[in-house]
């Protein structure tokens, strides 16, 4: 399935040697397990990101709303204003009071639809209880809507039409492709199946030829079908699921879970979908977490936003 004609030779990625702490040996098989560097693709498409905004005429910009103040949705905000601002992106915080109602909030969509200097949406969540997410979502103008979110772009996505694509879903694209896969015949299995992240990673797959089976919590005998695939997409929202027993020797596993553990000493750790320690001695290719498909998402969403601003 691998352009190289191998399925288990990772000594080389983007062009680069990995280094020894990117790589785990398969003690078992003598294979290598490739870390998929989500910072060091993710710079990559952020330096692409600020040379079309650094060439292009036009001004740059994304309008984000945020509403009241949750501590993880203000965290988020910041960190955008600082990698807007790194790729030379004009970043406009709409702040609007913890209390708004679903009016409110929908009005100030409607209005920055209507602006011309606006060219990129998004929308921080949470929103009050009671407003309805999707329906706020699907007021977005669908070439602004920078997170893909509006259905008119999962549409899109569906019938192949150039369009904003989830953010997260490309991002587990564009780091398959990194790992030269001929996804062409190549056997995919998506854990997970949200309308933001496991359906489109599943249809973008279907549009690149892959044959692809969609899971979720009521599919049976996952593992055996798991064992079967070339690539793996757990995005579940379960901490280690995917197991080593779950994985083809050799097999890409991308994992877009992301579950804050506090330890009983106060520490915080992020665990993923993927059961790291045992995966890790079968795959192939494997995204850590942190540092995989989390800050591949944030570039991909600034790729976005150059995209619904610049011709170029
Ligand atoms: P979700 O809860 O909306 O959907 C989960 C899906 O997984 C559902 O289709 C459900 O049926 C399925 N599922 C649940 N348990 C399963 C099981 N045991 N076997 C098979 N399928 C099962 O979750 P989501 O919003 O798609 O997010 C999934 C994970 O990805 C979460 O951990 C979330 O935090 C993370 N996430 C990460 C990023 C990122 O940028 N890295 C972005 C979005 C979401």
């Amino acid at each position: 399935m691998y352009s190289s004609g191998s399925t288990c030779v990772h000594g080389f990625i983007f062009g680069a040697r990995a280094s020894n702490d990117s790589r785990r040996s398969h003690y078992a098989c003598g294979m290598t397990c490739q870390m998929l560097d989500g910072k060091l693709l993710g710079q990559k498409v952020r330096a692409d990101v600020k040379a079309r905004v650094s060439a292009s005429n036009t001004v740059a910009r994304l309008d984000a709303i945020l509403v009241g103040s949750d501590d993880a949705a203000e965290v988020y905000a910041q960190s955008q204003a600082r990698t807007c601002d790194e790729a030379g992106i004009h970043y406009v915080l709409h702040r609007l009071p913890a209390d708004s109602s679903y009016d409110n909030i929908a009005g100030r969509v409607l209005l920055l639809n209507t602006e011309k200097q606006v060219r990129a949406i998004m929308l921080h969540l949470p929103l009050p209880v009671g407003v309805d997410v999707e329906r706020v979502q699907s007021l977005i103008a669908p070439e602004k809507d920078v997170e893909g979110v509006n259905p008119a772009n999962i549409g899109n996505v569906v019938y192949g039409r150039r369009s904003l694509v989830p953010c997260t879903a490309r991002a587990v694209l564009e780091l398959i492709e990194s790992t030269k896969l001929n996804l062409q015949g190549a056997r995919v299995v998506v854990v997970g199946a949200s309308n933001i992240v496991g359906k489109p990673v599943a249809v973008l797959l279907m549009r690149s030829n892959a044959t692809v089976i969609s899971s979720n919590k009521f599919t049976l005998e996952l593992p055996q079908l798991t064992r079967g695939a070339d690539v793996v997409v757990a995005a579940a929202g379960v901490a280690g699921l995917v197991k080593g027993d779950w994985i083809k020797p050799g097999a890409v596993v991308i994992d877009v879970g992301i579950h804050r553990v506090i330890s009983p000493e106060g520490k915080t750790t992020t665990l993923g979908d993927v059961d790291f320690e045992s995966v890790s001695k079968v795959a192939g290719f494997l995204t850590p977490v942190p540092g995989g498909v989390g800050p591949m998402t944030v570039a991909m969403l600034l790729r976005n936003v150059a995209d619904a601003c610049l011709k170029i």
